[in-house]
């Protein structure tokens, strides 16, 4: 049976990654399936059960890694996790579809460790961390608290940007959405 392929999206918070993955999404140049994961986190405003995310309470998560239910999953901050289920993946990996993954580093480098030739990751990276600071700041979903916690997160994260197959800097948003666009039809394409 044909083996579907996995395009693993990781990026800092607040590098438009969420915007790049909609926008490649809604223009249907390319035949993929978002993979929507499952976090212990509170909805932001906007955000939609089933569509953003599995919203899930604490004991729900815990319940699902007890019963096996991830593919992999990170405590991406402090009490905070989040998970890739393999419902969302497997079944239409089987299918020969492609699955689209918004993770983490730590997650994004384990999955392609899993699935090698069939997974090609892509790192979306600020200009810089200061425009990176500015954007969180002007998306205003975040208390100043959480921006100080996303920019020294996102440090961290920069460090992985190596270990991916693909590196697309977002500094304008329409050269940001084609590059992506391009490494996954070419990777699709093969
Ligand atoms: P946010 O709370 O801003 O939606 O996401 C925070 C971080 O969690 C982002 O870096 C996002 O890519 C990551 N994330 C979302 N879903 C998963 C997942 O299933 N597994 C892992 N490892 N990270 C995820």
């Amino acid at each position: 049976m044909d083996q579907g392929k996995i395009i693993i999206i990781s990026a800092p918070s607040g590098c438009g990654k969420s915007t790049i993955i909609n926008a490649i999404m809604e223009r249907g140049n390319v035949d993929m399936h978002f993979s929507v994961s499952a976090t212990n986190r509170a909805p932001r405003q906007g955000e939609v059960n089933g569509v953003n995310y599995h919203f899930l309470s604490d004991q729900q998560f815990r319940d699902a890694i007890a019963r096996d239910a991830f593919i992999e999953y990170e405590e991406v901050y402090p009490g905070r996790f989040y998970g890739t289920l393999k419902e969302e993946v497997e079944h239409r990996c089987r299918m020969g579809q492609t699955v689209v993954l918004d993770i983490d580093v730590k997650g994004g480098v384990r999955v392609k460790e899993m699935y090698g030739d069939r997974a090609r990751s892509i790192f979306i990276q600020p200009p810089s961390v200061d425009e990176l600071r500015r954007r969180l700041e002007s998306r205003a979903t975040d208390s100043a608290e959480a921006i100080d916690q996303r920019v020294s997160k996102a440090e961290f994260e920069l460090s992985y940007a190596p270990m991916y197959d693909a590196c697309v800097t977002n500094d304008d948003l329409a050269s940001a959405i084609a590059d992506t666009e391009r490494e996954i039809k070419e990777f699709i394409g093969k």
